[in-house]
This record gives structure tokens, sequence and C-alpha cells, in this order.
């Protein structure tokens, strides 16, 4: 099932697996924010879509 995290910035990232998920979350992280998010902040903020 697909889950998304909505960011702090208002930005949703959506992710077919837990694991696609996650790398868009850390990306989105990285690229706008200069910040590391771990797997397991990433997975506690998701909801099923
Ligand atoms: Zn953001």
């Amino acid at each position: 099932m697909a889950k998304i995290m909505q960011c702090d910035c208002g930005h949703v990232v959506r992710g077919e697996t837990d694991d696609e998920l996650v790398a868009n979350v850390q990306r989105h992280a990285r690229e706008v924010h200069d910040m590391e998010i771990t797997r397991e902040q990433v997975l506690a903020m998701a909801r099923h879509e």
C-alpha cells in the first residue's frame, strides 16, 4: 500500500513502498532543507494514502 508523508514545508512525498517513501523523503530533505532524516523518523511520520 502506498504511503505519504507531509513535510513541515507543506510538500507531500509519496512512495509505493516503505523503501521508496524513505528514499524520496530523504532526497527532499537533503535537497530542499539540507537536512538528514532517518528511516525511523520517516516511517514514524508516514501515513497510508
Ligand atoms: Zn520540505
